[in-house]
């Protein structure tokens, strides 16, 4: 039997949970299986800073030095390709079998692929990796038209940027708003007043039908549902991204849009957990299974597995909070929002700052906020007390999350 602890996935939850393992004091042999070479880094920067400054030293989590001296073994490159039970055994992409005392998979997701005519033309793009940015932002620096093919997160990051550098930029939405399944509609149409006033074309309602054959092999443009053609040198398709599950379903674990784990993150195998975006775990006080695809969740998660790994098993109940830059903006959601019937909203376009405070059944269930960042970290306190905060305490308090949180505090 060995007491090895491996981790399929060297991303953010893969890297965060062998850090805590030595940190939480686990003395046995760590080893991490990860699928892309080099050394594990941050994703965030990608879609922001990266494609201004590539600087790609800057993403790093640690330096090679930290995997040393910490006893990881991180064999970068390969692939876990299947998974024993019976034998607790896993079978890298090189041909060799490991054997594990517990396996952890932290395998993330990877970009939805649309099923258009043209998706495999040059400078049709996807932005989920480190080599993505690298094309993308070479693509970049000479293209003149680019379409953004998914009004989420990181389509508007890349669009912003890109705009900010000369490009004429057209970000196509299939839904009635942006970002419509992350954040309410007031920060929807604060974030398309933004876009179209810095001279982005963005078209809500706009199914994109095809990409256009340039006639040399690169794509040349969008046709849209409705037939109209939007041209383009550079298409950016990113448009939401599928759970890498495979390997734990092959292995005859639940798999249902991520791999499903109890409230511990482990799976029906006792010695297989999952964390970050490919895990599906109960969340709140319903327990709906819920997969997120967020840093706070891939790191909160590898901590919260690797204590219970070193013998002291928690519950997963962290707030999820989530941010977005999309030019000068800094959006920023606490709690979960998608669920809410009623919305308070403190100021404006015109005001250069939104906060919109989101209630269900009268009970404050998230904050979303652009550019107000004493709001967002009162909410995330306020969130994480063990009483509710109703709708009446926070309009008495005169919509002031700071000042209630000091209150709520004061009055332990
Ligand atoms: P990943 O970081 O995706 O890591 C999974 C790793 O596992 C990958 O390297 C993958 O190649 C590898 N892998 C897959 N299968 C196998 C296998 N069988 N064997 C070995 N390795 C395997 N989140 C935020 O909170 N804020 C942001 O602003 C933000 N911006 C983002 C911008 C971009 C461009 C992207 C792509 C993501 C962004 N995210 C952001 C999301 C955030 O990066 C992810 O939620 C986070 O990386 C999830 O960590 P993870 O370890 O679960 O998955």
């Amino acid at each position: 039997m060995t007491d090895r602890i491996l981790i399929a996935g060297s991303g953010q939850a893969g890297f965060q949970c062998a850090a805590s393992l030595r940190q939480d004091g686990f003395d046995g042999e760590i080893v991490v299986i990860g699928e892309e070479a080099g050394l594990p880094y941050q994703r965030p920067p990608l879609s922001k800073a990266y494609l201004k400054e590539a600087n790609a030293d800057r993403l790093l989590f640690r330096n090679a030095d930290f995997f040393e001296k910490n006893r990881i073994d991180l064999e970068d490159g390969r692939t876990v390709t299947s998974i024993d039970r019976a034998d607790r055994t896993v079978t890298i992409s090189d041909g060799r079998t490991i054997g594990f005392g517990q396996l952890v998979l932290a395998t993330g997701t990877r970009n939805r692929r649309l099923p258009l005519p043209g998706i495999d033309l040059g400078n049709v793009l996807g932005l989920r990796s480190l080599a993505d940015a690298e094309i993308l932002r070479a693509k970049l620096a000479s293209a003149s038209r680019l379409v953004v093919v998914g009004g989420g997160f990181i389509g508007l990051e890349v669009a912003a940027t890109a705009r900010a550098a000369g490009l004429d930029v057209t970000v196509l939405e299939a839904t009635a708003r942006l970002m419509s399944r992350v954040v309410s509609p007031p920060i929807s149409d604060y974030f398309l007043a933004f876009h179209t006033a810095s001279g982005v074309d963005v078209r809500l309602n706009a199914l994109a039908r095809a990409i256009l054959d340039d006639g040399a092999g690169k794509a040349g443009g969008v046709e849209l549902g409705d037939g109209e053609r939007v041209p383009a040198d550079l298409v950016l398709v990113s448009a939401g991204v599928v759970p890498n599950a495979e390997l734990a379903e092959a292995a005859g674990l639940y798999v249902h849009d991520g791999v499903r784990v109890d409230d511990l993150l482990a799976t029906e195998d006792p010695a297989i957990s999952a964390i970050g975006d490919c895990a599906s775990f109960p969340f709140g006080q319903d327990g709906l299974q819920t997969r997120l695809e967020s840093v706070q969740n891939a790191v909160d998660q590898a901590k919260c597995l690797s204590r219970r790994l070193v013998g002291h098993p928690e519950r997963y109940d962290k707030l999820p909070w989530f941010w977005s830059d999309q030019g000068p903006h800094k959006l920023q959601i606490a709690g979960l929002t998608a669920g809410a019937d009623h919305h308070e909203i403190r100021g404006g376009l015109d005001e250069g700052k939104l906060s919109v405070h989101c209630y269900r059944r009268g009970e404050l269930i998230g904050v979303e906020t652009v550019d107000v960042p004493g709001d967002h970290m009162a909410a995330r306190r306020l969130l994480t007390q063990p009483a509710p905060v109703t709708l009446e305490a926070v309009r008495a308090s005169g919509y002031d999350l700071a000042a209630l949180m000091k209150a709520n505090a004061a009055r332990g």
